[in-house]
């Protein structure tokens, strides 16, 4: 089947109501704010909804419309598409999103203009692409082990489809590793072609930043919008144990983002912060044309030498900037007002509505 094609994106936009656009998304994540800040800056908005998820919808009356649907994956069905495209629908997509409808449907069959760069999601979303990415804007990343017998420091482990942290495990020797994967193996938790593809890589012993990002197509600008740290489960949960209980319990911790907290990074760190955003922009430029287009999200560990670390990466909006619905220190300084991801993502296509130039933002 053939990609979704940008003349074909921007056909369907010929046809669009320019006054009359609607902000959409999807009914999860981080919807809240995008419509919201849709809203905010003066767009209708429109909400496709599973079935039984509408209540905070509801409860925080953040859409216009609500297209109710059987399950998240139907976001890709013809009739949903017809009734997005009726109502001058821009999408803008977020985690949920891409997991629900579908890399290869996003790619192939979602005929719906879309916030962004629709081709850079695959870039986030698998592993070795992403690590491309990094890697191209020379951006400090963890080592990577390619053969676990090479293992000599701490290093974590993760498998495909695993990620979000459940079944990620920590080893610091080879024999570590197996008797790791031996106990993972007997508890049916994984087959042998998920050890052929264990991604294992350096430790990083550090506190987490999840720093997001906005860059301007219109303004080829790259800027800091907000700050979280991960609330994980049940690692947040372990350490809570003393010391010597969590060596006796037989629990092998996970990593599940269950929730996020606002956070600000030392301000000496914030050149580091500024350098790593603007590589990963100027890398995708170069790998994934036209590269970065509005949110995105580098997320780091700092180590004891002050390195900002950057373990994964996301090109849309990512789930911690549901820490500053209401603008956070950075976006305070830089606009002054309640500026959260989702009023930034509605004020570009509001400026490239106004400027003529929807082209640039939209795919
Ligand atoms: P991820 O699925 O890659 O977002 O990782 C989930 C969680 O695992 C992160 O939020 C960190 O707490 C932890 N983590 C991931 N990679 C590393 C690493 N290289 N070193 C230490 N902790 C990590």
């Amino acid at each position: 089947m053939g990609k979704v094609s940008k003349e074909k994106i921007l056909e369907i936009l010929d046809g669009y109501d320019k006054d009359n656009i609607t902000i959409a998304t999807l009914g999860s994540h981080t919807s809240l704010h995008i419509l919201n800040g849709a809203k905010a800056e003066g767009f209708r908005t429109a909400i496709v909804c599973e079935k039984g998820r509408e209540i905070p919808y509801e409860r925080f009356d953040v859409a216009d419309e609500f297209i109710m649907v059987d399950k998240f994956a139907d976001i890709v069905n013809d009739d949903v598409q017809d009734k997005l495209r009726a109502m001058n629908a821009i999408v803008v997509p977020h985690g949920s999103f891409v997991a629900y409808a579908g890399l290869d449907n996003v790619e192939d069959i979602f005929e719906v203009p879309m916030f962004g760069n629709r081709d850079i999601l695959r870039w986030e979303a698998e592993r070795d692409l992403e690590r491309k990415l990094l890697i191209n804007g020379d951006v400090r990343i963890p080592y990577k082990y390619d053969d676990p017998a090479d293992i000599d420091r701490a290093v974590m482990v993760k498998f495909p489809g695993a990620r979000g942290g459940r079944g990620y495990f920590v080893a610091s020797s080879p024999e570590e590793f197996n008797a790791k994967i031996e106990a993972m193996k007997s508890r049916g938790w994984i087959e042998d072609e998920d050890i052929e593809q264990a991604h294992i890589e350096e430790y990083v012993c550090g506190c987490n930043y999840c720093i997001h990002y906005f860059y301007s197509a219109l303004n080829d600008e790259v800027e800091l919008m907000g700050m979280d740290s991960r609330y994980e489960s049940s690692i947040d949960g372990f350490v809570r144990m003393p010391a010597k209980d969590q060596l006796e319990v037989d629990l092998s911790p996970s990593y599940v983002v269950t929730g996020n907290h606002p956070v600000v990074i030392r301000e000496s760190l914030l050149t580091q912060v500024f350098d790593i955003g603007d590589k990963l922009v100027k890398s995708a430029a170069e790998l994934v044309k036209p590269g970065l287009n509005g949110a995105f999200c580098m997320q780091t560990l700092v180590n004891d030498n002050l390195e900002v670390v950057v373990f994964e990466t996301s090109a849309r909006t990512d789930g911690g900037t549901n820490t500053f619905m209401e603008g956070s220190s950075y976006s305070y300084l830089k606009y002054g007002e309640g500026m959260s991801m989702g009023r930034r993502t509605a004020r570009e296509i509001k400026n490239a509505i106004e400027q003529d130039a929807l082209d640039k933002v939209i795919t």
